[in-house]
């Protein structure tokens, strides 16, 4: 029998498992070919499919306008504007969130303040916002627009939020990146009873994705009108918005200086067939957390509070280490598990401690709450097509990673 050289022994090969990421999408034979349709359709961008897609999102949230955009930055820019949001306006948002919550509000010129979050939800602390705006009533610095963060995809406290609102004057615009699907107070998450705009990301580590993607929600015909006007460079089409006469049937009339925002008929078609599928999506999901939070029962781990009011979308399954009963640090768990292959993430390092934030004058310790949390969060993976036998593993990964053990 022939030696087997030195090459083919030392080529044997270790079990490398494959790389677990902490969120990605899930694509059916049917979301390609309503892809592919379009590509030999008439229309690759603003075509039938857009109003397909925001048809399918609007109903979803049981929201009577839904806007289509590139992204959900440039729906909550969008947002923003169309609340009013200009030089000199102040627009608060929560630390705990992604940057573009915050820079949306920048787009506008408006200046950014912060709310801590509640360390049980790490959602927005009503309390705190409350206070807050006590103490803004006193300095004459009320703020013109709030972005509560529906966090991992649970509902912020919006009927208190919203009482807050009336009082105090602001214009509320959520930010349900994480959340479509989700619930609060029975109604779905974009359903607008408490606030004027809701706006989704269709990101493909989001719930339902369109590659990259936003939706506005709104109830209110008058936002309806502008956004669709501000997605599209400022133009209208609309005989009865003109300020002169039409000169013929090409005119159109630039009222005031918009974007290029479209989504094109490409992603809407992707994103009208996965809207088909949010059902089985945010079901995948429920089954998974139920699944950790019975397997990581027994950890040294602070798992996921869910407020009774809420029934999360679940974007993220966030896990907290808990210093009392582990002298693990975060970064050794984090490192161990990525040099397993397990693509975990951490959600989110405080917006105000960005150096672009520090420049305009926040610092660390300005939201301590959020920093804490920060400290010792790790995202796992979480997806609707994870198996068990891959969430098995993250588990068997994570235990070795709280003890002392090598990962098998
Ligand atoms: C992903 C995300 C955004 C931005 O979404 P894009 O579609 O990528 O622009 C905004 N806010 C939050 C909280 C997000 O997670």
């Amino acid at each position: 029998m022939r030696k087997l050289s030195e090459l083919e022994t030392k080529a044997l090969p270790e079990v490398v498992e494959a790389f677990i990421p902490y969120g990605r999408q899930s694509i059916s034979p049917a979301d390609i070919e309503a892809v592919t349709a379009v590509l030999q359709s008439d229309w690759l961008t603003q075509g039938p499919a857009i109003e397909q897609f925001e048809r399918a999102v609007a109903a979803q949230c049981g929201a009577r306008y839904a806007v289509a955009v590139s992204s959900a930055t440039a729906g909550l820019h969008l947002a923003c504007l169309a609340a009013g949001v200009k030089p000199g306006n102040r627009v608060w948002t929560v630390p705990n969130t992604f940057v573009a919550s915050a820079n949306a509000a920048r787009y506008c010129g408006a200046d950014v303040d912060f709310v801590d979050i509640d360390p049980q939800t790490y959602n927005l602390d009503v309390a705190q916002l409350q206070a807050k705006l006590e103490r803004a009533q006193q300095q004459n610095a009320l703020p013109d627009v709030l972005i509560p963060v529906h966090f991992a995809g649970q509902s912020c406290q919006m009927q208190d939020i919203h009482r807050l609102s009336k009082t105090y004057g602001f214009t509320m615009i959520e930010d349900a990146a994480h959340a479509i699907g989700g619930q609060y107070q029975g109604q779905p998450v974009g359903s607008g009873k408490y606030s004027a705009m809701t706006v989704f990301s269709f990101h493909p580590v989001k719930i339902v994705t369109t590659g990259e993607g936003g939706v506005i929600v709104t109830n209110r015909e008058d936002l309806y009108q502008h956004l669709l006007r501000l997605r599209s460079h400022g133009i209208t089409r609309e005989p009865a918005l003109m300020t002169q006469p039409a000169e013929g049937p090409w005119y159109y009339e630039q009222l005031e200086l918009g974007f290029n925002y479209r989504m094109t008929d490409l992603q809407a078609a992707l994103g009208a067939s996965q809207m088909q599928r949010i059902e089985g999506f945010i079901t995948r999901r429920r089954e998974l957390v139920a699944r950790y939070n019975r397997l990581l029962a027994q950890f040294p781990l602070v798992l996921p509070h869910q407020h009774p009011e809420t029934q999360s979308a679940w974007h993220l399954y966030v896990i907290q280490l808990d210093a009392t009963r582990t002298a693990k640090t975060r970064r050794e768990v984090f490192e161990s598990l990525r040099a397993h292959q397990i693509g975990v993430q951490v959600h989110y390092i405080p917006v105000h401690t960005q150096p672009y934030y520090r420049q305009l004058g926040f610092a660390p310790g300005d939201f301590p709450v959020a920093e804490a949390y920060y400290a010792q969060a790790i995202s796992l993976p979480l997806y609707a097509d994870l198996t068990d036998a891959e969430q098995d593993r993250v588990v068997r990964v994570l235990a070795a990673a709280l003890s002392d053990a090598h990962p098998g």
